[in-house]
């Protein structure tokens, strides 16, 4: 499945360059439901572009469409298409195609123009067309600062007259980068240093500035909101708020500045405001950008001065972050702000599930796997060690995902205590996967986490999710480190899936234009049936037990159909479709 995943980041990078009209109508798309099966493998793109052009566009020549945008979710895939015509985009013109990862199709939302009639253009500096009552007419369209300082989208026709503007930026939530100076992640990892160090030089010192510690700020990127001349505690992903004593008001600036060092309160804020940033930056830039898509309240200085953090829900249902500032303050160090974060996504993937002692070990193992992950990002330096500055000194122990744990034998009635079996665990494997695939395995492995569930419980999901992801492209290091932590490793993947894998159709889209038998594609040489179906069910024919059964498309009307592909052992149905 390595080639799918090349074939992802070239349809990513196509999406990136290409020039994408807005839509700038208010009348609403249309919603296409359709029972149609596109295939599953490298073609899928092609089926749903024929689709398109086939059934979704009045039938002029010199039409086509061309992908803007692919995102995969779990275990679905989404396409964004724009209409082109003679080579030009449509301006709005779009179709956003939402399919299953087995190929079938959820729905579309369509805005495409269905154009009356040909069209044509002799004006050279026409880039694009624009539709009035579906008929076409050259325009050009380009951005430009408006008087109001906003971008602007605007699209005029050969003589110089407006058709259509409109602005770009949502002004209220747009963020300013700011450069700032914040410790990353802490200042013992990057000063190589364990707490008390030096005779007692790197230590806490109740708070206070000094000259070693504030050396170990970094230049941080800071997105911040900036309005009416004025900058304020807030982006996209992260609100500071004052919910609990110390009673601090949240920053506000008018000067361009933020140059602040650990004994202000506007330098903890920053911490919160920037890391939450940069990890979701990583998410983004890892496909998974669909997490935690809500704007989180943070308190950095709460928790009534205790030496502790949370994730909570507030009265109002609003998921916040409160950082005590007890001991070390707990948004100075990364670890901690990162850890508690992670429990915001946790719930916006997977609400109300974390009762039950071993859940909640794996709860709080994940929070840590993710720190130490995002540690590393900045140096390796005791990058397993979790809450280097916040934890492991008098104020309390903190928390090692190195550790030696095994299942069941360490597991005890202290959850954050059996937490590091799974963290140690997860931490080994990233260093076969790398950071990115596990995480994404752990994460998606996660929307079927439950209330209750056990270790091995999750231990079987991440062999589960790596099928369902990644065709068990990383079977044996998943199965190495999970019988490392005594957990056991039966193939959890159900039958069909295990024959879906073994057994596959081939040359769908051939046969649906009519130009290639459908055949089929296995590890073994086992003999295998094809039988046939109308789509309402009634059986149509069958192949013998062959090796290598086919499909003629010639003996098939045009239409949708299911295909039992059966073995001696298993059988699953596909769907397949004919064209003309
Ligand atoms: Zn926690």
């Amino acid at each position: 499945m390595k080639n799918k995943l090349i074939i992802v980041l070239l349809l990513l990078a196509i999406g990136v360059d290409a020039h994408m009209p807005q839509f700038n109508n208010n009348k609403p798309c249309t919603v296409v439901k359709a029972n149609i099966q596109f295939g599953i493998e490298n073609n899928v793109c092609k089926a749903i572009e024929d689709w398109i052009l086939n059934d979704q566009l009045s039938p002029i020549q010199g039409q086509s469409v061309q992908l803007l945008s692919f995102k995969m979710g779990y275990q679905t895939k989404h396409f964004l298409f724009n209409h082109l015509y003679l080579g030009l985009p449509i301006y709005g013109s779009t179709i956003k195609v939402n399919i299953t990862n087995d190929g079938h199709l959820l729905q579309a939302f369509s805005n495409l123009v269905k154009m009356n009639r040909p069209q044509e253009t002799s004006w050279l500096q026409a880039n694009c067309w624009f539709s009035k009552a579906n008929e076409l007419q050259p325009a050009f369209v380009y951005k430009d600062i408006n008087e109001n300082g906003l971008w602007e989208e605007i699209v005029k026709d050969a003589s110089g007259n407006i058709l259509a503007n409109c602005v770009l930026d949502l002004l209220n939530k747009q963020d300013t980068l700011v450069q700032s100076k914040l410790f990353a992640p802490d200042p013992l990892s990057t000063a190589q240093k364990s707490y008390g160090a030096d005779n007692g030089l790197w230590t806490n010192k109740n708070g206070n500035d000094y000259n070693e510690i504030n050396a170990q700020r970094v230049p941080l990127a800071l997105p911040l909101r900036y309005e009416n001349d004025t900058f304020y505690a807030e982006n996209k992903h992260v609100l500071i708020v004052d919910l609990e004593t110390p009673t601090i008001a949240p920053f506000k600036s008018t000067q361009n500045s933020f140059d602040f060092t650990r004994a202000q309160a506007p330098f903890r804020e920053y911490m919160a405001l920037s890391h939450i940033a940069n990890l979701q930056a990583y998410l983004r830039s890892i496909q998974i950008d669909s997490f935690a898509n809500f704007q989180i309240l943070v308190d950095a200085h709460a928790y009534q001065g205790r030496d502790q953090s949370r994730f909570s829900l507030t009265g109002a249902d609003k998921p916040a972050l409160f950082f005590g500032t007890g001991g070390v303050p707990d948004a100075e160090d990364a670890d901690v702000i990162i850890h508690e974060y992670t429990h915001g996504i946790n719930h916006s993937i997977t609400p109300n599930t974390t009762s039950g002692s071993e859940r909640m070990a794996l709860e709080e193992a994940n929070c840590d796997f993710m720190a130490c992950q995002y540690s590393k990002s900045y140096t390796e330096y005791n990058w397993r060690q979790v809450f280097n500055w916040d934890g492991h000194n008098e104020y309390w122990d903190g928390r090692n995902a190195a550790s030696n744990k095994k299942y069941p034998k360490d597991v005890s009635s202290n959850f954050y205590s059996t937490s590091e079996l799974w963290s140690s665990m997860m931490n080994d494997l990233s260093l076969d996967l790398g950071r990115e695939i596990a995480t994404k395995i752990l994460f998606y492995s996660m929307y079927n986490y439950a209330a209750g569930m056990g270790l091995q419980d999750a231990a079987d999901l991440l062999v589960q999710t790596d099928s369902l992801l990644y065709n068990k492209a990383h079977f044996w290091p998943i199965k190495q480190r999970l019988i490392e932590r005594g957990f056991a490793v039966s193939i959890a993947i159900p039958e069909q899936q295990v024959l879906k894998d073994a057994i596959r159709l081939v040359n769908t889209q051939e046969f649906a234009n009519g130009v290639g038998n459908i055949s089929i594609l296995q590890n073994e040489s086992a003999p295998i049936k094809l039988s046939v179906y109308s789509i309402n069910g009634a059986f149509i024919k069958e192949t013998e037990w062959l090796t290598q059964p086919e499909l003629n498309p010639a003996e098939f009307a045009a239409g949708i159909y299911l295909i039992k592909v059966q073995s001696k052992t298993s059988a699953y149905t596909e769907k397949v479709m004919k064209l003309n």
